[in-house]
C-alpha cells in the first residue's frame, strides 16, 4: 500500500510519540469543535521543530499527501478539520508551544506557531507587556490558528486583529522550502509583504512555524461596567462620546441583546443577572489607562452619567470585572447548550450596524415567523455574531440554513459588509464566498493559491470548493 510506504517514511523522521494513526487516538482532531464535521485521516504528525516540519512537508510532497494544519481545533467553520477522504496528514503544531523570547526594548514577542494564545498573555504579561489578542478561546487556540484565520476578539478596538499585531513569520511551504519572514522591523518596504498572504489564508499556502508579534505597555488600571442602552444607536453615540472623552482607553465595547441574556441565565445558574427586568439592549464596556483602578472606575461611571444611563453596573474590583466579562463570554456555550442554530460572523460600516439590525431581523421573522435573533459581539468594530434560532433546535434546523444565510448576507452585502468578519471560511463557507467574492477577487486568490501550492496539497477543501 502506498500509505503505508509514507508512513514507514514518516516513522524515519519523527519520534514514535510524535504520530498518530490509531483512529481512537486521531477521532478528537478529526472533528470540529462545533461537531458538525467529523473527517478521517491517514496520520497525524507533531513535529518539534522547523527543520522537522520541512522534513515532513518534503515528505508528503514526494509522496502527494494533503496537509491539514491544525493548532486548537477550536476553528468555528470546520477549517482545520480533514475531509472524508481519509487520505490527509494532520500537521499539529501542538509540540512546538514555547514563547522564545519577550525582546522589552523591541516591544515584541517570538513565539512558536503552537503556542497557546493565553501562555503568550502570560509570559508578556510576567516581562511587564501586553500581547492584547484575546477571545473566549484564548486557553485552547494556538497562534499559528490564530494568525491563520486573522483573529480579532475582544480587544481590536483599540489595539487590532491578529494582522495588526504581526511583525514576521516563519513558514514552511508546501515544497518543504523555509521561507524565513521573522523579521522584527515596523518599517520594511521590501516589495510585496509576503506575511500578509499567509496571515487569514487558513492553512491553504503554508504552515506558519514562529512569528514575532507586537507588544505593548502593560496598562495598570482597569475598569469595567456593564450598562442598559435604548438601542443599539444609542449604544453607538454612547461609544463615539467615550471615544472623544478618553480617546482608545476605551478598549472593549460590546453589544448584547437581550436573548443573550436569557440564555446564559438559563444555562448558568449559578451566574448572577446584572439587571431585573432584563433589558432589551446592554453594552460591556472596558477602558484600560496607566494609574490605580479607583479614579479609572469613578471616570467611567462620570461619563455614563453625562451620557444619561439610566442603568448600570459598574465593576469595583479586578474579580467584579471578571463576572462581568464571564456573562459575556459564556454566550456562546449557552448558545451551544441550547441547540442548534444558525450562525452569522458578520460585520457591516460601524455606522450602518444599528439599521442593520433594524432591517434584517424583520425580513428573516417574514419568512420564518418562529425565528429568533441572538444577536452580540463587538460594535466596536462593526463585528456581531448573529444567530438565528427556530422552535426546532435539533439538527434539523439546518434544513433551512441555506435560505436564512440568503436573507443575512444579501442584507449585509446591502450595507457593504462581509459574510465573515472574524471566523474565516474553512468548509462551512465555501459556496459563500465564490457566491459574494465571485469574479475577479477569486481568481486573484485562486490565483494566488496555484503559486504557493500547484498541486492542490494544501488543507483541501478550505476556502475553495
Ligand atoms: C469559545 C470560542 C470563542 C472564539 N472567539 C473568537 C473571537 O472572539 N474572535 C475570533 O476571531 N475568533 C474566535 N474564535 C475562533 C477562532 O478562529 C479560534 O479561537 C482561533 O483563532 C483559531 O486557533 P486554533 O489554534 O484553534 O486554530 P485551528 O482551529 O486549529 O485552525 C484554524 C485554521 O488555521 C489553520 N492553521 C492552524 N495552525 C496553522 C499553522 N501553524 N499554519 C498554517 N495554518 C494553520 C488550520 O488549518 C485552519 O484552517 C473562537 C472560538 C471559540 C471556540
Amino acid at each position: 500500500m502506498p500509505s503505508d510506504v509514507f508512513l514507514a517514511a514518516l516513522r524515519t523522521l519523527l519520534a514514535p510519540a510524535d504520530i498518530l494513526t490509531d483512529p481512537d487516538d486521531l477521532a478528537p482532531y478529526c472533528l470540529d469543535q462545533r461537531r458538525r464535521y467529523r473527517g478521517q485521516a491517514l496520520a497525524l504528525a507533531r513535529p518539534r521543530s522547523t527543520e522537522e516540519v520541512a522534513a515532513v512537508m518534503r515528505l508528503c510532497d514526494a509522496h502527494g499527501i494533503p496537509v491539514v494544519p491544525q493548532g486548537g481545533n477550536t476553528s468555528n467553520c470546520g477549517a482545520a478539520t480533514p475531509d472524508e477522504s481519509g487520505r490527509s496528514l494532520i500537521l499539529s503544531l501542538e509540540r512546538m508551544n514555547r514563547v522564545l523570547g519577550v525582546d522589552t526594548a523591541n516591544n515584541t514577542v517570538t513565539v512558536e506557531a503552537g503556542a497557546i494564545l493565553a501562555d503568550v498573555q502570560k509570559a508578556c504579561r510576567a516581562a511587564n507587556r501586553l500581547f492584547p489578542a484575546d477571545w473566549g478561546a484564548a486557553g485552547s487556540c494556538r497562534i499559528g490558528g490564530a494568525l491563520a484565520v486573522n483573529a480579532g476578539g475582544l480587544n481590536v478596538l483599540r489595539y487590532g486583529n491578529m494582522r495588526e499585531l504581526t511583525l514576521g513569520l516563519e513558514v514552511v511551504l508546501p515544497s518543504g522550502e523555509i521561507w524565513n519572514g521573522l523579521r522584527a522591523l515596523r518599517k520594511d518596504n521590501t516589495g510585496y509583504d509576503l506575511k500578509q498572504l499567509f496571515i487569514g489564508s487558513e492553512g491553504t499556502l503554508g504552515i506558519i512555524t514562529r512569528a514575532v508579534l507586537r507588544l505593548f505597555p502593560l496598562p495598570t488600571a482597569r475598569a469595567a461596567a456593564m450598562a442598559v442602552v435604548p438601542g443599539p444607536a444609542a449604544a453607538l453615540t454612547l461609544l463615539r462620546g467615550l471615544q472623544t472623552e478618553v480617546g482608545d482607553r476605551v478598549t472593549s465595547f460590546e453589544l448584547i441583546g437581550r436573548p443573550c441574556f436569557d440564555l446564559v441565565a438559563k444555562h448558568f445558574l449559578a451566574l448572577a443577572q446584572p439587571f431585573s427586568p432584563t433589558p432589551e439592549w446592554a453594552v460591556l464596556i472596558e477602558l484600560a489607562d496607566y494609574g490605580e483602578n479607583g479614579p479609572l472606575s469613578d471616570r467611567l461611571l462620570e461619563l455614563l452619567a453625562e451620557a444619561g444611563v439610566e442603568d448600570a453596573v459598574l465593576a469595583r474590583n479586578e474579580s467584579e470585572i471578571d463576572m462581568l466579562w464571564c456573562l459575556r463570554e459564556e454566550i456562546p456555550e449557552a448558545q451551544r447548550r441550547e441547540g442548534v442554530s444558525i450562525k452569522h460572523d458578520i460585520s457591516v460600516p460601524v455606522s450602518s450596524l444599528p439599521q442593520f439590525l433594524e432591517v434584517c431581523g424583520p425580513r428573516i421573522s417574514a419568512v420564518f415567523a418562529d425565528a429568533q435573533v441572538v444577536a452580540f459581539g463587538h460594535l466596536g468594530d462593526g463585528n456581531l455574531h448573529y444567530n438565528v434560532f427556530r422552535s426546532d433546535k435539533s439538527a434539523q434546523a439546518y434544513s433551512d440554513e441555506a435560505a436564512i444565510n440568503a436573507i443575512v448576507y444579501d442584507c449585509v452585502a446591502e450595507f457593504g459588509g462581509s459574510f465573515s468578519a472574524e471566523h474565516g471560511i474553512g468548509q462551512l463557507k465555501t459556496a459563500i464566498l465564490a457566491h459574494y467574492r465571485g469574479g475577479a477577487e477569486l481568481t486573484l486568490m485562486r490565483g494566488i493559491k496555484q503559486v504557493f501550492d500547484p498541486k492542490g496539497r494544501m488543507n483541501p477543501g478550505k476556502l475553495f470548493a
